[in-house]
């Protein structure tokens, strides 16, 4: 194994942190979790991605998630290219908006009516917005271990084990901002309870990952979340389900097909803009009818609804559709869990697995909450990223972050990952 040649992300890192905080356009990438610095990437292909050094990678990141079919896969490429020819962005309506929008809801038939947006942040924004606009209630449930983006009332902290609220997770948010933001933690179905009890008139919704995997992946009982469903009912609360990562990636009708949980609103991003800026929220008619101008919630965006995004997000449902994608990653993903299983157990770690997204934490029991996360074992994985790296495996910087596998891999790089896995485990300091 050679020292990876690292010359040219080094300079290109130098100059962008003069110019961008801490070089970067999004916290995470700048590898403060993880050993060296962030790599300046040139290009991916399929599976791969390479390096301005020349570095090739298996790409376990694919972008945090948008990427399902790879890089570069030629029907949306195709697309993009045909879109692109026709006018970069028009601010007027376009074909393309009614075509993703009728696949989106023919996989979601809880999304009777959406809005596209242009990032997940503004999906989640917009939804809470609607939620409170059309109960006319002003507090939003959020579970402690989900992320549903930046907007200033979801930037809130929680963590006591008990329902909490009001208190920002960043500096610039005022206390005005998450006053009506209450943080409960996942997997307890009590303290939601106890809350609705108490509070249950004022709740205009409870948003959650129904698949929670921004702290990890936190597998829920489907009994919770049957709980969670069962309370926003007999409150008149809305659910928000936040399926900006788990949307068409753990199958067509993403988290709420796979626990059968009914939505009232829903949020997407990710692949549904197929690597392009690309948000929705969408939800019951009579919600949606309250969004401007047919109602009083007012939203809006300059690039919403961008051809070019529309064009890559409805290229990218179609390959969904009519390749047996969702079938083919379960058995790449089975194939790496059974390879890694014995080598991950001995490490005393756990490798959590929902189709094709993993994780892997440092801890025998695989927690189901943030608050039963070791994070004692970060810095193991901070030695297994390099080492990783190292071996030709690009896996999201930080041990919080989950990995996607995708439709461009072959089992042979499903082999490759596993061996990769297995020799760096074993290489881990003690
Ligand atoms: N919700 C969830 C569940 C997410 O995972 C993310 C981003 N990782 C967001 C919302 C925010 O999306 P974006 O980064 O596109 O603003």
């Amino acid at each position: 194994m050679s020292e990876l040649s690292r010359e040219r992300s080094r300079e290109l890192y130098r100059r962008a942190c003069e110019l961008l905080p801490a070089g970067v356009d999004s916290p995470v990438r700048a590898f403060r979790s993880v050993h060296g610095e962030p790599l300046f990437i040139a290009k991916g292909r399929g599976a791969y991605l390479e390096d301005v050094d020349g570095n090739r990678f298996l790409d376990c990141c694919g972008s945090w998630g948008p990427l399902i079919l790879g890089h570069g896969h030629p029907a949306v490429l195709e697309a993009v290219h045909r879109a692109a020819d026709a006018g970069l962005t028009f601010g007027a309506p376009s074909p393309l908006e009614i075509d993703l929008a009728e696949r989106v809801k023919a996989a979601y038939p809880d999304a009777a009516m959406m809005r596209f947006v242009s990032s997940g942040t503004e999906a989640v924004m917009s939804a809470v917005r609607l939620a409170r606009g059309f109960t006319g209630r002003d507090i939003v449930v959020k579970f402690s271990g989900c992320y549903h983006g930046h907007s200033d009332a979801l930037l809130v902290a929680g963590g006591s084990g008990l329902a909490t609220f009001g208190t920002s997770s960043s500096a610039g948010v005022t206390a005005g901002a998450v006053a009506d933001t209450a943080v409960v933690p996942l997997d307890d179905e009590n303290v939601l309870q106890d809350l609705f009890q108490e509070r249950g008139c004022e709740i205009a919704a409870v948003i959650i990952e129904p698949l929670p995997a921004n702290a990890g992946l936190l597998r829920q009982r489907p009994e919770f979340l049957r709980v969670v469903r069962e309370l926003t009912e007999e409150y008149d609360a809305l659910l928000i389900l936040d399926e900006v990562i788990s949307g068409f990636r753990v199958g067509m009708g993403g988290a709420a097909a796979l626990y059968e949980l009914p939505a009232d609103l829903v949020t997407f991003g990710k692949i549904i803009g197929g690597g392009l800026p690309v948000g929705a929220f969408g939800g019951r008619r009579e919600i949606m009818e309250r969004v401007a101008p047919l109602g009083d919630v007012y939203q809006a965006g300059t690039l919403a609804g961008n051809p070019v995004a529309m064009a890559a997000g409805a290229a990218t449902l179609q390959v969904l559709m009519e390749e047996d994608v969702y079938s083919r990653l379960e058995k790449l993903g089975r194939r790496l869990e059974e390879g890694v299983a014995a080598a991950v157990r001995e490490a005393g770690g756990s490798f959590v697995r929902v189709g094709s997204i993993f994780w892997l934490v440092f801890q025998p029991q695989a927690p189901r909450s943030f608050e039963a996360i070791d994070a004692s074992g970060m810095p193991r994985f901070a030695d297994l990223h390099a080492a990783l790296l190292e071996r030709g495996v690009y896996l999201a910087p930080s041990g919080y972050e989950v990995g996607f596998l995708n439709h461009a891999m072959t089992e042979s790089d499903i082999d490759t990952l596993t061996n990769v896995l297995r020799e760096s485990l074993a290489a881990l300091p003690g």
